[in-house]
């Protein structure tokens, strides 16, 4: 079976970015789970659905018309022929795709379209639940952390730069919520597989991490 290097984390961990270096660095295949409850979540919103519509939220989960698409390093997330990308980077959307999330039947309907991205040479997954639910074989999973005011702090440029308004303030509100229902949802809760290393993260840089887990992974 194909490698796969898992690297889950709460919310701007540092997941999204290492993740990416990570996977140039080995020549390895992207999964970018969020990226799929967050397209779920905004193509329901669009379609009118109410977000906690199951079987209606499963249907749509098995059929989502959605694309990944490798270009220059980055990811081009198509919905339906449209470019998502950076739409689904809102915080509303996150929001929007962690209701979504905290539904076993949508996570169920999920699996299959997350696994297929498990092809030669080798996948680096990043999400919440890789090492936990959906790659529990994978013989290297990190679990990625840093302390809310940091991960608020990263989100912030990020926002910046896609040229989305934010405050720190309502930013670490928003880190604490979103981190509360990940962790304390029923379902596939947001926590370190048994196995898997932790790396905290705050007071290091991006490179650090990157050549961090490189050296886990040569190991
Ligand atoms: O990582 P990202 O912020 O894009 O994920 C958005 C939301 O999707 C998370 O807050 C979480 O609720 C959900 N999610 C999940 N399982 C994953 C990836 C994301 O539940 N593997």
């Amino acid at each position: 079976s194909t490698a796969v290097l898992t690297i889950d984390g709460p919310v701007s961990s540092g997941k999204g970015t290492v993740a990416r270096l990570v996977a140039i660095r080995l020549g390895w295949h992207l999964l970018d789970s969020g990226a799929l409850y967050r397209v779920l979540g905004y193509h329901a919103k669009n379609q009118g659905l109410a977000l906690d519509d199951e079987p209606a939220l499963v249907e749509l989960a098995k059929t989502l018309p959605v694309r990944f698409i490798e270009q220059e390093g980055e990811t081009a997330v198509i919905l339906d022929g449209e470019d998502v990308s950076n739409i689904i980077r809102q915080e509303s959307v996150g929001e929007l795709a962690s209701q979504v999330a905290v539904l076993q039947p949508v996570r169920d309907a999920l699996l299959a379209r997350q696994r297929v991205f498990a092809e030669p040479p080798g996948l680096v997954a990043d999400g919440r639940d890789m090492g936990t639910v959906v790659f529990t074989s994978a013989p290297l999973k990190i679990y990625l952390t840093a302390s809310a005011e940091e991960r608020a702090r990263r989100r912030f440029e990020q926002l910046k730069e896609k040229g989305f308004d934010a405050t720190l303030a309502t930013l670490v509100e928003d880190i604490r919520t979103r981190d509360d229902r990940d962790m304390n949802r029923e379902v596939a809760p947001l926590r370190p597989a048994d196995d898997a290393v932790v790396i905290e993260s705050t007071t290091l840089t991006v490179d650090e991490v990157v050549n961090r887990i490189l050296e886990e992974a040569a190991a």
